[in-house]
């Protein structure tokens, strides 16, 4: 009996013993992990700084240490990925092309700065269609959304005046704001307009050739045939059959001086031209035409005019186009006026030199000026076939001009006659400086 006692109260002591241990154990432990509770907490609700955790447990010290391990990666890794977004952000507001993000609904989501400039602010959270009400692009929107994949539309906006557009909507898979179709517009209007202008330019340059052609192929038929022994006729045929071949020389030469200058518009022109002398033998070459009119061209530049920055041949051809034109159109008997001035200076590190062309002519309407520069326009098409005017003149006048980063001005008074004033950039920075006009002037002509 008494050793039976004796193991009950061993037992209740060995028990109490595990007890003691076990309280000694986990209670810090427990206590330990309270207090990082708190501390994640702490951390959670301050967003940052991370509270001391100094428990009597080695186990949640090693398990705090590895919560702030952790936390301080993903907090890297955070700040990468913001660094990451805000660049592509930028990307995005930067793009020149309006570009939309639509979620499920066809809602907007995100716009970036194109889109907003194109449509106002306010995008986000606006349906699509209240924005753009173009049924094709309503109907590529949802169709991408029921995953038919990508769509390209091509699209025509007033926007206040007509624009082309082509549009893509693409299926969207990046998880940002729900966003489920990236749109994206691209302005076509330039190329739609120089794809046009193209081809205008190629029925119109193949209408100048047919024309003298025709005519040609006719009178060769003839000379053939029925005038075959007519001495008269071949005589004048012959002469007619000149004119046009040579109106079409002129064409041609014309269409490659243009395409030549064109090829080179983007590069300014480095050398130098002394204004004087390109004018003087430009004006020597056309003076028995002007005088086949009754016409003198009266030169009234200063001997101190200063050099254009160019290059001479093509001035050369600028000053000979407007010079042709004032033959061809002023009034027989008059006067051509050639005159330096020295326009408003827009800066003085980049003074101009400008000389304008007179005429004494029929003169130019008003709604004429701007498109006078056209290839092949022309105020009086029979005129001007009838003077061997090409259409190209002025066009390549203008290109000369746009390459030398010129300006041309064209006034013109119907009844009275036309001024075409060209400037260019001088050649040197004080050879323009505190003169204009008087001392000097040579006239010849
Ligand atoms: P064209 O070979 O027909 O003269 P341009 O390109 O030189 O071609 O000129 C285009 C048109 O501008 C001419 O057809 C003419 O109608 C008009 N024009 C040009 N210069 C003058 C001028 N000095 N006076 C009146 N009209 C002019």
């Amino acid at each position: 009996m008494v050793g039976g006692a004796l193991s009950l109260d061993l037992a209740l002591l060995a028990e109490l013993g595990v007890f003691v241990v076990l309280v000694l154990l986990v209670v810090p432990v427990a206590r330990g992990l309270g207090e990082l509770r708190q501390a994640i907490e702490a951390m959670t609700d301050h967003d940052g700084a991370a509270p001391l955790v100094r428990s009597a447990s080695p186990i949640v010290t090693e398990l705090w240490i590895a919560i702030l391990r952790l936390t301080r990666t993903w907090r890297h890794r955070l700040v990468e990925r913001e660094a990451e977004l805000a660049a592509t952000l930028a990307v995005l507001a930067a793009l020149p092309d309006p570009v939309l993000l639509l979620d499920q609904r066809r809602t907007i989501v995100r716009a970036n700065a194109a889109a907003a400039d194109m449509f106002g602010s306010n995008l986000v959270g606006r349906d699509l269609a209240a924005v753009l009400r173009n049924p094709a692009i309503l109907g590529a929107a949802d169709a991408v959304l029921r995953g038919d994949g990508e769509r390209n539309v091509e699209l025509t906006m007033n926007l206040p005046v007509e624009r082309q557009f082509s549009a893509r909507l693409a299926p969207f898979a990046a998880n940002v704001d729900g966003g489920a179709v990236i749109l994206t517009l691209h302005d076509l209007t330039a190329t739609k307009r120089s794809e046009q202008m193209r081809a205008d330019f190629v029925a119109n340059a193949s209408h100048e050739l047919r024309t003298p052609l025709a005519t040609l192929l006719g009178f060769i038929e003839t000379l053939r045939g029925p005038a075959r022994e007519d001495r008269d006729a071949e005589d004048r045929f012959l002469t007619i059959m000149h004119e046009q071949a040579s109106r079409m020389a002129r064409l041609i030469e014309d269409l490659l001086s243009l395409s030549r200058i064109e090829m080179n518009e983007h590069v300014t022109p480095t050398g130098r031209a002394n204004l004087r002398h390109v004018i003087g033998s430009v004006s020597a070459t056309l003076e028995f035409r002007a005088k086949a009119r009754g016409m003198r061209i009266a030169l009234d530049l200063p001997s101190d005019l200063p050099d254009a920055q160019g290059d001479p041949d093509e001035l050369a051809q600028v000053f000979q186009n407007l010079l042709e034109n004032a033959i061809k159109y002023g009034r027989e008997g008059t006067v051509i006026e050639v005159t330096s001035r020295l326009p408003p200076r827009r800066d003085a590190a980049a003074p101009l030199v400008a000389i304008a062309v007179r005429d004494h002519g029929e003169g130019i309407a008003r709604e004429h000026l701007p498109r006078l520069t056209e290839r092949f326009y022309r105020v009086d098409t029979a005129r001007s076939r009838a003077m061997g005017g090409t259409g190209l003149g002025l066009a390549i006048v203008k290109h000369i001009i746009n390459r030398h980063r010129g300006r041309l001005e064209i006034t013109s008074e119907l009844g009275e006659g036309s001024v075409f004033t060209v400037s260019l950039r001088a050649a040197t920075a004080e050879a323009v400086v505190g003169r204009e006009g008087g001392d000097g002037r040579s006239s010849s002509n």
